[in-house]
């Protein structure tokens, strides 16, 4: 049967099967509104083909992104839309709307954010992930700690080589939380592994609570300390983050917490 003699069902049927065929889900999906639309809006030839590929291009960039976001592990979903600057104004947004350019990634280049509790670094280091993985850059979210359990692990198990390798491949490594928890010996060596791994070829965006002064003692080791923070600052970013914790500060406004409450740890 030639194209011409072909019932309008029959061809819609074969376009279905091609659809599935080149896995072009959205156009199968939508095929039958966009050519509806074509006609009604009388597009050309090329307006409609270019109409027909952006709806897919877009379908599998959205699912790809969904990937990369699940991929990510983020303790949870915070954007920058939803970061409320004028509650934090120790922080240049200028700084931060220059990291979401991800520029600082293509480089290989680290940023650090430092602050107290509450401050908003693990709501920023999500926000800039999502933005990495909006962007089509493979993220990885961790905490300190479970970075360091993770490599210990491999350790003991003789796979260190392969953990390090797996580490090394994301374009951002996000490590939440630096200085909460003291850092053993072997985690502080296994963690300049990493940093000297990753050194100029992966970007690494860290938080903490600490002053870099005080890393020292976060590491237990004055000298790895300092060799982390040598390849960390060469090419980084850093922004330092001050005032009161946002998590009290909501409650304040509630009159649950007295502003005296402040200074001290969260709970
Ligand atoms: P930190 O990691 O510095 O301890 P978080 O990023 O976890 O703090 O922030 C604590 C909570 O307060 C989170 O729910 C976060 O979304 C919110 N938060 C902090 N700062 C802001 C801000 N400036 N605008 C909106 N939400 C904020
Ligand atoms: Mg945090």
């Amino acid at each position: 049967m030639t194209h011409d003699t072909m019932s309008p069902a029959v061809e819609m049927e074969q376009l279905a099967q091609h659809c599935q065929h080149l896995r072009l889900t959205r156009v199968g999906q939508t095929l039958s509104t966009l050519l509806e639309q074509a006609a009604q809006q009388e597009l050309s030839y090329s307006a409609f083909l270019a109409t027909v590929l952006a709806t897919e291009v877009a379908a599998k960039q959205a699912k790809h992104q969904t990937m990369r976001e699940q991929m990510a592990r983020f303790p949870f979903h915070k954007t920058l839309d939803g970061f409320d600057w004028k509650a934090q104004p120790s922080i240049d947004p200028k700084v931060i709307k220059e990291l979401a350019t991800m520029r600082f990634v293509a480089d290989g280049a680290h940023a650090l954010l430092l602050g107290p509790p509450g401050v908003g670094k693990t709501h920023l280091s999500v926000a800039l992930g999502l933005e990495a993985c909006r962007l089509g850059l493979r993220v990885m979210f961790t905490t300190a700690t479970g970075l360091i359990t993770t490599l210990g692990k491999a350790l003991d198990e003789n796979r260190l080589e392969e953990r390090l390798k797996v580490l090394t491949q994301p374009k951002l490594l996000i490590i939440d939380e630096i200085g909460y928890i003291p850092i053993d010996r072997q985690g502080a060596n296994l963690f300049f592994q990493l940093v000297s791994r990753r050194y100029e070829r992966g970007a690494i965006l860290l938080t903490s609570n600490q002053g870099l002064g005080a890393w020292g003692e976060v590491f237990g080791d004055a000298v790895i300390a300092s060799a982390i923070l040598d390849r960390l600052l060469h090419h980084a970013t850093t922004v330092n983050i001050k005032g009161d914790s946002y998590r009290l500060r909501e409650k304040r406004k509630a009159g649950l917490v007295r502003s005296t409450l402040t200074a001290q740890p969260e709970p």
